[in-house]
C-alpha cells in the first residue's frame, strides 16, 4: 500500500553523535505527535521547522532520548510526502528503541529502498536518479561519485528524454502517413527517416560505448597478482597501498567479514582480488589448482603477473602465461630491479613474453615504477586519463541492456526501410525502442521490474 506510513533508521547503525529515523506518510505527524514531548503539537508547527523536545514512551511515561524533531509536509519532501525525521543520539540501541516506539505508534518498518521508491512514484525524481542515489552512497572515489553525482542531477536522463523525444517526432511523421495516407500532410521522404533513424543509432551506440569505462568507474576494477612464491608479491600489494588511499567497504548483503579493500589509483577504484594465504606460499595456480585459478583470472579485469628479475622467465610462468593469460589483460612486472646485475637480459625476457603484453620493470621494495604502473593501468583502461566531465557515462547493467534493445530496434528499423516494407513494419520497432529508453528513467519499466530495483536498496534509502 503506497499510502500507509512508514519509518526506518536511515544513518548507519553504531556508536555516533546522531541518529536518524524518518517517518513518512499520511500519518507521519500523527504518529511523530505519539512518540513527542514538547512545546507544540507537530501536527501545528510550521512546515520545515526544527523542534526540540523528548521522544516519550506514553504508555510506559518514560523518555527515550532528547531529540530534535523536523518536521516537513509534503509535496517538499524526499518522499513527497509528510516527513518527519527524528534526530537522536546515534548508537545501537537508541535508535532501535525510538524506531520501536514509532513503529509501535502506527508506522510500519519501511522495506529496502522503500523512501526511494515513493520519491519515484511520486514523480520527485525518475528511476535513473533514484538509482544514483546507491551510486552516491556506494561511492569509492571522487570520480565515481562525479558521475553519480551527474546521474542524480538527471544529467543522464535528459539525454534519454530527448533520444526519446527525438524517436516520437519520428514516429509522428510515420503514423500520420499510415493513418492519413491521402491527406496533404508534411511528410518525409525514406530518405529523411533514414538519416534520423541513423543519427538516433549513432548517438545510442555512442553512449553504450561508455559502458565499459562506467562500469569500472562504479564498481572498480578487479585486480589479481599471480606469480612464483617469492618474487614479491606481498610487496607488490604493500608499494600499492603504501602510494594509494585505501578504502575499505562492506559488501552490501553481507556480514561484516567479507570486507574489500580498493585502492583508490588515480580515481579508479581497484580492488585487489583476495588471494589471501596463497600470497605468501605457492603460486596460485599450484596451490588452488587449475580450475579455481582459472575462476580468479577469469574474474580479473586485469593481471599482474609478478617476474623476479634474477630468476627471469621460467617454465612454470611460461605453463601460466600460455595457458592461462592468453586473452586477460596482463602486464607483466619484473620485479626486484633493484637487484639487476650485468647479467640482467630484459630482451629475451620480452621474447619469452610475446609482443602482447606490456612489461614493466619495478622495485616492490622501493617502490619503484608504481607510479609508471599506475600511468599504464589508466593508458589500458581509460586510454589516458579518465573524463568524467561526460555526461553521458554508463554505468549501470539495466541501462545498458536498456541500450542495447533500443539500438537493435533502430537497426531492424533501418531493415524494414532498406527492405521497402510497410510503414507499421518501421512504427512498431521505433515504438519499441521509445520503450527500451524509456525503461531507463523508468516511464515504461513495469511494477515487479520495480520492485526488484528498489528491493536492491539498503534499509532506510
Ligand atoms: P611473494 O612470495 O611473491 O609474496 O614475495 P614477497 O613479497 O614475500 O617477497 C619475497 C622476498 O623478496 C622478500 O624477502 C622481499 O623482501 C623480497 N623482495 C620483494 N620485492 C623486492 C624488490 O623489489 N627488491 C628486492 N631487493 N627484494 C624484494
Amino acid at each position: 500500500m503506497l499510502n500507509d506510513t512508514i519509518a526506518a533508521i536511515i544513518t548507519a547503525l553504531g556508536p555516533a553523535g546522531v541518529g536518524i529515523i524518518r517517518i513518512s506518510g499520511s500519518e507521519a505527524l500523527e504518529i511523530g505527535d505519539r512518540v513527542y514531548k514538547g512545546k507544540k503539537s507537530l501536527q501545528e508547527v510550521l512546515t520545515h521547522s526544527v523542534n526540540y523536545g523528548h521522544v516519550y514512551d506514553y504508555k510506559n511515561k518514560e523518555v527515550i532520548d532528547e531529540a530534535l524533531f523536523l518536521v516537513m509536509h509534503g509535496p517538499h519532501t524526499f518522499t513527497g510526502e509528510d516527513v518527519v525525521e527524528i534526530q537522536c543520539h546515534g548508537g545501537y540501541v537508541v535508535v532501535q528503541k525510538v524506531l520501536e516506539l514509532v513503529l509501535r505508534n502506527g508506522a510500519r518498518l519501511a522495506e529496502p529502498g522503500e523512501f526511494s521508491k515513493r520519491a519515484f512514484l511520486n514523480g520527485k525524481l525518475d528511476l535513473s536518479q533514484a538509482e544514483a542515489i546507491m551510486d552516491i552512497v556506494n561511492a569509492k572515489t571522487d570520480q565515481s561519485l562525479k558521475v553519480a553525482i551527474n546521474q542524480h542531477q538527471g544529467k543522464l536522463s535528459k539525454t534519454i528524454n530527448k533520444l526519446r523525444h527525438n524517436l516520437l517526432e519520428l514516429l509522428a511523421y510515420i503514423e500520420a502517413d499510415i493513418d492519413f495516407p491521402d491527406d496533404d500532410i508534411e511528410r518525409l521522404t525514406n530518405e529523411e527517416i533514414k538519416e534520423r533513424i541513423l543519427s538516433l543509432r549513432e548517438r545510442v551506440s555512442t553512449i553504450l560505448a561508455t559502458a565499459k569505462r562506467g562500469k569500472i568507474i562504479r564498481e572498480g576494477l578487479n585486480v589479481v597478482i599471480i606469480g612464483k612464491p617469492n618474487v614479491g608479491k606481498s610487496s607488490l600489494l604493500n608499494a600499492l597501498l603504501k602510494e594509494n588511499r585505501a578504502i575499505v567497504t562492506d559488501i552490501p548483503g553481507t556480514t561484516r567479514d567479507a570486507i574489500e579493500e580498493f585502492i583508490n589509483l588515480g580515481g579508479v577504484p581497484i580492488k585487489i582480488i583476495d588471494t589471501a594465504g596463497i600470497r605468501d606460499t605457492e603460486d596460485l595456480v599450484e596451490k588452488i589448482g587449475v580450475e579455481k585459478a582459472k575462476e580468479f583470472i577469469n574474474k580479473a579485469d586485469l593481471v599482474l603477473f609478478v617476474l623476479d628479475i634474477l630468476t627471469g622467465v621460467t617454465e612454470a610462468d611460461r605453463n601460466i602465461l600460455n595457458n592461462y593469460l592468453k586473452d586477460v589483460p596482463t602486464i607483466v612486472l619484473v620485479n626486484k630491479s633493484d637487484l639487476k646485475d650485468s647479467n640482467f637480459d630484459i630482451e629475451s625476457i620480452k621474447v619469452a613474453i610475446g609482443d602482447d603484453k606490456a612489461i614493466l620493470q619495478i622495485s616492490a621494495l622501493e617502490s619503484e615504477g608504481i607510479d609508471e604502473l599506475e600511468k599504464q593501468i589508466l593508458e589500458l583502461f581509460f586510454s589516458g586519463q579518465i573524463d568524467t566531465s561526460n555526461d553521458e557515462l554508463i554505468t549501470n547493467v539495466r541501462h545498458v541492456q536498456a541500450l542495447t534493445s533500443a539500438l537493435d530496434y533502430l537497426e531492424s528499423a533501418l531493415n524494414s526501410l532498406n527492405l521497402y516494407l510497410p510503414s507499421d513494419f518501421l512504427a512498431i520497432d521505433l515504438k519499441a525502442a521509445w520503450e527500451s529508453l524509456g525503461k531507463i528513467t523508468g516511464e515504461t519499466v513495469e511494477e515487479d521490474l520495480l520492485d526488484q530495483i528498489f528491493s536492491q536498496f539498503c534499509l532506510g534509502k
